[in-house]
């Protein structure tokens, strides 16, 4: 954890400026149906699965399995 290179060369930081403004959340409709009413925030944020977005070429890179293991890379179609 720390920072990767992009394939597009791009230096991609996953820690450091809070709040990170390459990092998105993605959470999927099964867990998020486990919220009900008024939730904390801090709950709900740790169940998503953090992405990146590359501010260069557009590539997705998503931690589905945490940050322990690889992240995928979603590439955009032109
Ligand atoms: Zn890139």
């Amino acid at each position: 954890m720390g920072k990767f290179n992009c394939a597009c060369g791009n230096l991609m930081r996953t820690s450091g400026l809070i709040p990170n403004p390459i990092e998105w959340k993605i959470i999927s409709d099964v867990d998020f149906d486990c919220f009900n009413g008024l939730v904390d925030a801090e709950d709900v944020y740790s169940v998503g699965r953090s992405a990146f977005r590359c501010e260069g070429c557009g590539r997705l890179w998503i931690y589905w399995d945490g940050f322990d293991r690889p992240p995928r890379c979603y590439v955009p179609e032109d």
